[in-house]
């Protein structure tokens, strides 16, 4: 090895552990916007890196610079502008279409590479490269067609529903044997690029009949999923152009990835594999009327601006609603009247809240939502009992006590205990259900009041019943 390409992969070295650096200080919401300028860093240096080896390699200098300026200024651009504009709640589709991206460029390193080193001597087509190829090429292209339609779902573009058609998994078992053996095809010596075609074609069919019968609802685990495949290609992709800081840049993604996946679903209390057969969830409610129905009792915003202004205690158990209405401003508004009045204001996140990890935290953040005032499942609920009022928004599965029962959807989920306080209030604008598609027994729990209203709505009135009330 050159000292040239000893000191380069010194420096990717060096950015990849920029990059655990990194993810290391995203644990913390304090600290999450230096990890990312820290990866973000790490990220350019490794690119300036890559733009010096191929300087430093004479015969594809021109060709190479003008690939990786074009693709930084189109890629980088199209990027920022779409990161910036994008709302918190589209964020998921979004990631999802970086997914498809980062999936697709993967595979087409890898089918290049192929078809280079067929179109050359052929010497080059050694096991490691072609074994390495195919896995990236299946990995890649199904990422980056599923990644698509979950991205489709999410946008309304495509039904949230799952959807499904008879013989659909068969379909699906077959089209993996014909990728098996047109892969053989290809790494056999001969190495078809008709096979290799055909194999490309079929993955791109399978990442859309695999992805399409799972319903809208599981669409953030199945990109948390989808993300760790697009690691696992970028790190596929880094073997077969031996690029050390592609190999562990994906590696850290796959990784990351896997785990994320494994604790969504755990917070779910369903399997990955539950999740990628289909069939759960239906997407979101529109809302349905107000509901006057045995045993819900409808409150008004004066008399809930009366308990929250004389409470000691009150503790906001945010939800998706409360994201989808954008109403983080308004909660924050709120709970600081109350503290001006001496009342003790916490928010309970639950680790599912919202429809990404995360979900609440950013969303409370962007509100300037102190951190010290959230507390996580496990700190608040024994904190219940104590508590005068509990304020729902928007937040349903997540506050369900028939989790607590085994044969539903949600059963074994952990919830936040809010039926445990001395008084709960849930504003959402209808009896409509959550995610899972079950009923909420707290709506009915004599303990319970419901507000119905649009969550930014409803916070407004209250924030306005308030005033009135202690005429500040
Ligand atoms: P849910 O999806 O259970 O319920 C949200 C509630 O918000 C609905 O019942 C809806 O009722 C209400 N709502 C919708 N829009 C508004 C609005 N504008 N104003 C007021 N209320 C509104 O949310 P939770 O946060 O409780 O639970 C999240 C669920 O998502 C869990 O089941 C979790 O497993 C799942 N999930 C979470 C993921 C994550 O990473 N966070 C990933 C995948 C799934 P109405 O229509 O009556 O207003």
């Amino acid at each position: 090895m050159s000292t040239f390409q000893a000191v380069a992969d010194l420096i990717y070295l060096l950015t990849a552990a920029g990059f655990v650096i990194g993810l290391h200080l995203m644990n913390s919401p304090a600290r999450a916007r230096h990890g990312s300028r820290v990866s973000m860093a790490a990220m350019a240096v490794a690119v300036a890196t890559t733009l010096a080896v191929i300087s430093h390699n004479g015969t594809t200098r021109a060709a190479g610079w003008a690939a990786l300026s074009a693709g930084t200024v189109l890629g980088g651009g199209a990027g920022l502008v779409m990161a910036r504009k994008v709302k918190l709640t589209d964020i998921p589709q979004l990631v999802s279409l970086f997914n498809a991206v980062g999936g697709g460029a993967a595979a087409a390193v890898a089918v290049s590479e192929l078809v280079r080193l067929h179109s050359g001597s052929g010497s080059g087509l050694t096991p490691r490269v072609t074994i390495t190829s195919m896995f990236d090429v299946i990995i890649g292209v199904v990422t980056f067609t599923g990644s698509l339609i979950a991205a489709g779902k999410l946008q309304g573009w495509l039904s949230g529903s799952p959807i499904t058609f008879k013989g659909g998994r068969l379909a699906n078992l077959v089209a993996f044997a014909a990728v098996l053996s047109l892969g053989g095809l290809v790494l056999a010596p001969g190495h078809s690029l008709l096979a290799l075609g055909l194999a490309v074609v079929v993955l791109a069919g399978l990442g859309v009949t695999l992805v399409l019968p799972i319903g809208g609802a599981d669409m953030p685990v199945v990109i948390s999923l989808l993300n760790a495949f697009t690691g696992t290609a970028v790190a596929m992709a880094g073997f077969v152009i031996d690029n050390s800081g592609l190999i562990i840049a994906g590696a850290l993604v796959g990784a990351s990835g896997t785990i994320l996946t494994k604790l969504m679903a755990d917070a779910m209390n369903r399997s990955v594999l539950a999740i990628i057969a289909g069939g759960f969830g239906t997407g979101d409610s529109t809302g349905t009327a107000p509901s006057t129905g045995a045993g819900v009792q409808p409150i008004g915003a004066d008399d809930v601006a009366i308990q929250l202004a004389y409470a000691s205690r009150v503790v906001v158990v945010p939800g998706y609603g409360l994201a989808a209405a954008r109403a983080q401003h308004e909660v924050h508004a709120l709970a600081e009247m109350l503290e001006q009045r001496g009342v003790d204001v916490s928010y309970a996140i639950h680790p599912v809240a919202g429809r990404m990890p995360g979900h609440m935290n950013v969303l409370l953040a962007e509100a300037n939502v102190p951190y010290t005032q959230l507390a996580e499942m496990d700190r608040v609920n024994p904190e219940f009992p104590l508590t005068d009022v509990a304020l729902v928004i928007g937040a349903n599965d997540v506050v369900n006590p028939a989790a607590r029962r085994p044969g539903n959807a949600i059963s074994g989920m952990p919830i936040l205990d809010v039926d445990r306080a001395r008084s709960v209030i849930v504003i959402k604008r209808s009896m409509g259900h959550g995610y899972s598609g079950l009923e909420n027994e707290l709506y009915t729990d004599p303990r319970t009041h419901m507000f119905f209203a649009d969550a930014k709505a409803g916070l407004a009135q209250l924030i306005a019943s308030i005033k009135d009330l202690v005429g500040t």
